[in-house]
């Protein structure tokens, strides 16, 4: 399996200033790689129509699987994020009475008595799957765009991870899964390691090596390696194993204890 098959995009100033952690990217990230969906790339951008289309845009044309858009969903002025979409996909936006029923019902209310704010998240690009928010009112959506299924969530953790949980997960093909080994080396130095980690990833290429400095413990160097790759779901992950047995062999042979 090559190439990166998701890309997510969270938008909100709130998390370019930093006042808001992206904990939405990373949750989905978690779930993705659980569901064996390797993440290419996490982009943020403001809340603005030009910077989410034009990042949409970019996304779309590097041909990924899925791309998840989270935030800018709700009735506020400043909730723009549909509108981008729109305007990335060259797509009209058309209110969906799906949309208005389970709101006014969620409410108690007769459709005819929604808000405008309300009836605002009832407008979705034209062609989209819309999407039940059981904890909320603003709707996720579901977009095929050529080969690429776009799915928008809201921006409140709550809600977009109960769609996801509730009704996304379900429609995302498994592409791999993450396989990872990982070990402790005392004794060597990181500056000594990071040459022959540089070594094993160029000989197995779809291998990824990463090493974790720990605490010194009485003058030791401590240090954890983890060993990673993508495997096709039913195959195997040889080249992971051959990788993990050299690393360990060398650093050994460097005078390491491997633990
Ligand atoms: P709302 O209906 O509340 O307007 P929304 O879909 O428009 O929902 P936002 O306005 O973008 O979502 O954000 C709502 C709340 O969720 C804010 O408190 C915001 O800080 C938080 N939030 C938004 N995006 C993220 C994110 N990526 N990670 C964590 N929290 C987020
Ligand atoms: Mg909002």
């Amino acid at each position: 399996m090559t190439g990166p098959t998701a890309e997510i995009l969270t938008v909100g100033n709130e998390l370019l200033t930093g006042k808001t952690v992206n904990t939405n990217a990373s949750h989905i990230s978690r779930e993705l790689s659980e569901k064996g969906v390797p993440v290419g790339r996490i982009t943020t951008v403001g809340d603005k129509v030009d910077e989410i289309a034009t990042a949409l845009s970019e996304a779309l044309l590097r041909m990924p699987r899925y791309v998840f858009v989270s935030g800018g969903l709700g009735p506020t002025f400043d909730d723009i994020t549909v509108q981008a979409v729109a305007r990335a996909l060259n797509r009209k936006l058309v209110s969906r009475r799906q949309v208005l029923r389970w709101m006014a019902e969620a409410k108690g209310i007769d459709v005819s008595d929604l808000t405008q704010p309300l009836r605002k998240m009832a407008l979705v690009p034209e062609k989209a799957d819309v999407i039940q928010n059981p904890v909320g009112s603003a709707p996720g959506l579901a977009i095929r765009e050529g080969n690429t299924e776009i799915f928008v969530l809201p921006g409140v953790p709550r809600e977009m991870k109960e769609i996801l949980r509730l009704h996304v997960l379900e429609r995302i093909d498994r592409v791999g899964r993450l396989v990872r080994r990982s070990f402790v080396v005392e004794d060597v130095p990181e500056a000594r390691i990071a040459p022959l980690i540089d070594e094993v990833m160029k000989a197995n290429s779809r291998v990824y090596v990463k090493s974790h400095v720990r605490p010194m413990v009485e003058g030791k160097s401590i240090i954890e390696v983890e060993v990673s790759m993508w495997a096709p779901e039913d195959g195997e992950c040889e080249g992971l194993e051959r990788a993990h047995r050299s690393l360990q062999q060398a650093l050994m042979e460097m005078g390491g204890t491997v633990v």
